[in-house]
């Protein structure tokens, strides 16, 4: 395999699809003003002219220069040793003078591959967005405030890629540009604000684990009149699980600029002309997935045996509901798989007949499935079965009609962890 590079297994990709598709939740189907896009991924390499990639996107490269000649990037080591010489902080060797280094992937598009074809991966969807804003503005019915949202893959030549997930070359973004009359920036910013960290919360994270960090003015980028970072309690530390930036008119202006287009709303009402200050929440697909898992992840001990789950919000749970007969036999595994095949109309389920009963319950407890249904005896005879909760271990009779309405109204019901109480 190729160094910090990842791939996603069958369980790992309904979780981060869930992730996601909450995410389009939140800014689509639950709002009015926002609309989505999907932009390509190489882009014409003036966008990174534009917006500041080509000349400005680099981290501080320092190479240690004593026993074990590792890289690391200066402001993360500074972040760590505020003030004097910086040492390697594996083997205490000396450091070379920081380096600037672009963390944009280049290649090259079409057969020749000269200076003119050079193009790059993109290192972030935001500029997609921007390229897209008269389509947009033109096409959508929308006026200001609105917002365009992109989920996709971007690329970064990351110097120190690692804490699995967390950081890697190759990742997934769900970013969002909001787009404002610019005397009403300040309000949207702490909107979004506000919102982010609700999402989050909202979707089962302990909100102790959770904070919003206010950049300060020297750590802001150029053209930022403000920035947070949404961060969150990791195993190895507060680090950004987000950023919510108020990136004034920097973005709007530079592609006019580049572009030659005129890139404004006009008020057809008043005849009122403005370049839209822009908020921006940025977030990362595989850094939250990261984040819910470990938040969701518990042992505790039942009846003398430890059980592991993951006490996942049911939403972002891979499978919903476990449908179990309770033996192997008497018409039972039948009728569970008929339970099974209706309710995976509704939403994703799994029919398991192998092994114990105690262990198909664990099995799904470890991937989080919030709710097991399980075909015993009086099944047969009435058309009941059991409902057990993953977080109570709560069993109840339940008929089997009600299962599909039961279990969808649950699905969209406020849900807190169980740790919290
Ligand atoms: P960091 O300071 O951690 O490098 P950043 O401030 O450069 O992050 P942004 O450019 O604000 O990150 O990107 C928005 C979001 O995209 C981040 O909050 C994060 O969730 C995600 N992201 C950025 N870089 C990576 C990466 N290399 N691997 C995984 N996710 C990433």
């Amino acid at each position: 395999g190729l160094g910090s590079a990842y791939d996603y297994g069958h369980y790992g990709v309904l979780l981060k699809t869930n992730v996601k598709n909450e995410w389009w939740r939140a800014m689509i189907q639950e709002r009015d003003d926002i609309v989505a896009l999907d932009s390509a991924i190489i882009l014409h390499p003036k966008t990174w002219e534009a917006s500041g990639h080509l000349g400005g996107f680099s981290d501080p490269l320092v190479q240690c220069l004593g026993k074990c000649k590792q890289r690391f990037r200066e402001d993360h080591l500074r972040e760590a040793q505020p003030e004097g010489e910086l040492k390697c902080p594996v083997c205490g060797g000396e450091l070379t003078p920081p380096r600037h280094f672009n963390l944009m992937f280049k290649t090259h598009h079409g057969p020749v591959e000269d200076e003119g074809s050079e193009v790059y991966l993109r290192p972030e969807t935001a500029q997609g967005i921007f390229l897209n804003f008269k389509n947009a503005l033109q096409t959508s019915r929308k006026r200001p405030p609105f917002g365009i949202a992109q989920v996709g893959k971007s690329f970064r030549n990351e110097i120190t890629p690692g804490n699995f997930i967390f950081r890697t070359r190759e990742f997934e973004q769900m970013e969002m540009e909001f787009f404002v009359p610019p005397d009403a920036a300040p309000e949207w910013y702490d909107h979004w604000k506000d919102e982010r960290r609700r999402w989050y919360e909202e979707l089962g994270i302990r909100p102790d684990h959770l904070r919003m960090r206010e950049h300060d003015q020297d750590e802001l980028s150029h053209y930022s009149s403000a920035t947070a970072d949404v961060e969150y309690l990791f195993p190895m530390g507060w680090s950004e699980l987000e950023g919510v930036a108020n990136r004034g008119n920097f973005d709007l202006t530079q592609h006019a600029q580049f572009s030659g287009e005129k890139l404004q709303y006009v008020d057809s009402a008043t005849g009122d002309r403005y370049v839209p200050h822009v908020i921006e929440p940025a977030a990362g697909a595989d850094r939250a997935t990261l984040a819910f898992m470990v938040d969701a992840y518990d042992e505790e001990q039942v009846e003398g045996r430890e059980r592991v789950l993951l006490r996942l919000h049911p939403r972002l749970a891979p499978v919903k509901v476990a449908v179990l007969p309770l033996v192997n036999k008497d018409g039972q595994p039948e009728k569970a798989r008929a339970i099974y095949e209706d309710l995976r109309k509704r939403m994703p389920a799994e029919y398991d007949a192998g092994g114990s009963i105690g262990k198909r319950y664990r099995r799904q407890d470890e991937i989080g499935t919030p709710w097991g249904v399980t075909v015993d005896h009086q099944t047969m005879d009435d058309d009941t079965v059991t409902l057990r909760d993953r977080d109570s271990l709560d069993q109840s009779r339940i008929a089997i009609h009600e299962l599909g309405p039961e279990l969808e109204e649950r699905l969209i019901r406020p849900w807190h962890s169980p740790k919290l109480c």
